[in-house]
């Protein structure tokens, strides 16, 4: 990276690229390559007057500091957004964005894919605010316009579901909502702006949980909330008034994941696939619920708007006993079992959604599992699972 004059923009380049340069400056730093680590809650003025007029770029840890600045301005440059917002977790990144668009007697659709705790937080908070959640089959596409009412705000996404994998139809949506004035969120962790630009397909205000791949080594819990201009200064300013902001150690490690974000994906892309694929051909396995997939059933979605996949998705296995599934989980070497994902190791957890949902019936013929596709040499993974799979069949 060269020394630029501060007033001419950055040429743009191609996501692997952006992901090198984006939200750095290192002559502002001395020329040490990356953004240093910024502790602070008080902030000096030189005088009475920068204290008290509008002129300080920084005024106040918690509004911002040069290291969440980069991060903030890198997640915009990938976004295409208006401007990011920074939380300390997904969850906190998904309340604050629904705080910003919903109001006292609201109404929000809500995907039924959604990832649990963004139901729960609609179940609780925002009901005790009295908003109401109408939840919605994620496979409605246009359909979603007979949902809407007359005090509807927000249509909350999430494609695919981070644990069955229904692809929903986001332009689609988003266009019957844009007819209606109404908000469209949507939570875009599995596929990161890497391969999906929500803000480009009509989404109005896109979610990321870096603790996901942003992070990428399972030590961060962040947020990221990047909105288009009619929607980032009503995130800024609930961001701002409910005082969340990520501590820097945090945003530093997710500056330091995104730098290796467009290569780590590609890696968990690639053995996902191959995985994907020699599951789907073994007997003890009745479907892969993988977007990639040509078998998938909303793979035409996921072709039209997506250029790629993670490394996170789900198998139905065929009707073996509860018993038998813990111990095929319990025998993998090199899967842990955890909650979260987008870290470099692989892991799995089985899985029901069948008490969760409420729009569409959870019923795909046999215990699931989810897998998370780690960055571990994919020949060794399919070993363990071969080996595991075969403990299903014993038990
Ligand atoms: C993990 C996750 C979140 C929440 O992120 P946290 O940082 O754990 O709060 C939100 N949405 C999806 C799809 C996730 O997988």
């Amino acid at each position: 990276m060269k020394k630029r004059d501060k007033n001419s923009p950055r040429r743009k380049f191609r996501p692997a690229t952006e992901v090198v340069l984006a939200g750095r400056d290192p002559f502002q730093f001395e020329g040490f390559v990356n953004t240093p680590i910024y502790r602070g809650s008080t902030v000096l003025a030189p005088t009475v007057a920068d204290y008290l007029g509008k002129s300080m770029r920084y005024v106040y840890g918690r509004r911002g500091t040069p290291t969440t600045d980069s991060l903030a301005e890198a997640i915009s440059g990938l976004e295409g957004s208006a401007g990011t917002a920074l939380t300390p977790s997904g969850l906190s990144a998904i309340a604050t964005a629904l705080l910003s668009v919903m109001r006292a007697g609201g109404h929000l659709l809500v995907t039924d894919s959604a990832y649990g705790p963004t139901r729960h937080f609609c179940e609780t908070i925002l009901k005790s605010f009295g908003v109401e959640t109408t939840y919605f089959d994620p496979r409605i596409g246009d359909g979603i316009k007979a949902l809407f009412k007359e005090n509807t705000c927000a249509v909350f996404l999430e494609s695919p579901g981070s644990l069955t994998f229904e692809m929903q139809d986001v332009p689609a949506i988003a266009k019957q909502a844009k007819a209606r004035g109404i908000a469209v969120l949507m939570d875009n962790t599995w596929a990161t702006p890497i391969y999906f630009r929500p803000l480009e397909h009509g989404v109005d205000i896109s979610i990321q949980a870096g603790t996901k791949y942003l992070g990428g080594h399972a030590d961060v819990n962040l947020g990221t909330i990047a909105a288009n201009a009619e929607y980032f200064p009503r995130v800024k300013e609930t961001n701002g008034s409910l005082g969340i902001n990520p501590g820097p150690e945090d945003v530093f490690l997710s500056l330091r994941g995104l730098r290796t974000l467009a290569v780590r994906l590609e890696r968990h892309m690639e053995s996902g696939l191959t995985i994907a694929k020699w599951l789907s051909k073994r007997r003890e396995v009745a479907s892969v619920l993988h977007p990639a997939l040509a078998s998938h059933p909303d793979h035409k979605i996921w072709k039209r708007d997506f250029s790629g996949a993670c490394g996170l998705f789900s198998i139905v296995l065929k009707d073996y006993p509860k018993a038998a599934v813990s111990h095929f989980v319990e025998g993998l070497e090199l899967f842990g079992i955890g909650a979260s994902w987008g870290g470099y190791e692989s892991l799995a957890i089985p899985f029901d959604c069948t008490k969760l949902r409420t729009a569409t019936k959870w019923n795909p013929g046999g215990p699931a599992v989810r897998l998370h596709i780690g960055l571990e040499d994919p020949d060794d993974l399919i070993a363990d699972l071969e080996a595991g799979l075969k403990l299903l069949s014993a038990s």
